[in-house]
């Protein structure tokens, strides 16, 4: 599973191993969090040899996964495509007087190239910050946590009768008749 014999294609520099697999994640974690993938990371692309020593690995993967709406946390399903595009080189190599220059790049043995972790990284820096079940979700009643996509609870929803906003309006008065003071 994703772990490619490089030997012929350090050998020759015209070969190219072409990638088409899918991957056997179960659940991506991304933070605390850990979402069910429902459609598995479909990875296409190349591995190339760059110039003897160094491999590169482009390409596309698609995938689904299962996230919560970030307004009322119903399960929604978020298709990813991710490109990709990474520099592999020779561990021998990394430990020589360029090794500086190649702080980007991943490091493999010289005989086989693993892409399993390089994907895994690839796919947690895709995962999407905030979902919405729809562009107009109206998210849950902060009072009491009904979900408003499913019409309303009842609660009353103005804003200025919340103890919160009373507490820093008197706040901001208080801090008015100071200044006035002052001046
Ligand atoms: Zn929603
Ligand atoms: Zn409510």
């Amino acid at each position: 599973m994703l772990c490619y014999d490089v030997r012929n294609l350090l050998a020759d520099p015209q070969n190219v191993i072409s990638v088409d697999e899918t991957m056997d994640t179960e659940s991506v974690s991304f933070g605390s969090e850990t979402y069910p993938v429902l459609d598995k990371p479909h990875v296409r692309g190349v591995i190339e040899n760059l110039d003897g020593k160094a491999l590169r690995c482009s390409g596309q993967m698609e995938l689904t996964l299962q996230m919560p709406c970030s307004r009322c946390m119903e399960p929604v399903r978020v298709p990813l495509e991710l490109q990709f595009e990474q520099r592999f080189i020779q561990s021998r190599e990394l430990a020589g007087p360029d090794a500086d220059d190649e702080s980007e790049a991943e490091a493999f043995d010289g005989m086989m190239l693993d892409l399993t972790e390089f994907l895994n990284g690839e796919i947690s820096l895709g995962v999407p910050m905030k979902v919405l079940c729809r562009p107009d979700c109206k998210g849950l009643c902060p009072k009491c946590g009904h979900n408003l996509n499913e019409g309303p609870c009842g609660c009353d929803q103005s804003e200025d009768t919340s103890p919160a906003w009373d507490s820093l309006k008197s706040l901001l008065k208080a801090h008015n008749n100071q200044d006035g003071q002052e001046v």
